[in-house]
């Protein structure tokens, strides 16, 4: 048991998120006061929370490598629930994603040319949609290595 810095209520471990830094194993606010917290400074500026996010990633690989697992695990186990947010994604950033598919499809550049482009627009979040362009150019690129070396 423990006692929630921020609404001072007595909550068992498990209601804590565990922080390695703290002597007991467990942050100072209970998991749902944490969680106010976490949304209102990401409402409050999204583009530092985005920038600090990213930070945090390229300085722990490890972590990063372990939210990506989990993420797919998730998505194999919500599978309905990842379409039906992706598809309101998709709705309320229309304009973004049809830019950066613009990028890719309708450009004359080459494919390395595209892939530089794309990894600038990555910059602005569009992670979705840039995962999924330069899947598609490295696809193209390694087609067309397979027809270069195959004897003619
Ligand atoms: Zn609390």
């Amino acid at each position: 048991m423990k006692a929630c810095t921020t609404c001072y209520e007595i909550k068992e471990f498990n209601a804590f998120y565990k922080v390695t830094r703290s002597v007991d194993g467990y942050g100072w606010t209970c998991k749902p006061c944490y969680n106010i917290y976490q949304k209102s400074s990401r409402d409050k500026n999204p583009e530092e929370y985005r920038r600090k996010q990213r930070e945090w990633l390229a300085k722990n690989p490890e972590a990063a490598k372990r939210n990506r697992v989990s993420n797919r695990i998730w998505i194999a186990a919500n599978k309905e629930r990842f379409a039906e947010t992706r598809r309101k994604w998709y709705v309320k950033n229309k304009e973004r994603h049809c830019k950066v598919a613009n990028i890719y499809y309708h450009s004359s550049k080459n494919v390395q040319e595209r892939k530089n482009e794309l990894r600038t627009k990555r910059e602005y979040g569009d992670y979705a949609e840039v995962a999924k362009a330069l899947r598609a150019l490295n696809k193209e690129k390694n087609d067309g290595k397979k027809k270069k070396s195959r004897p003619t």
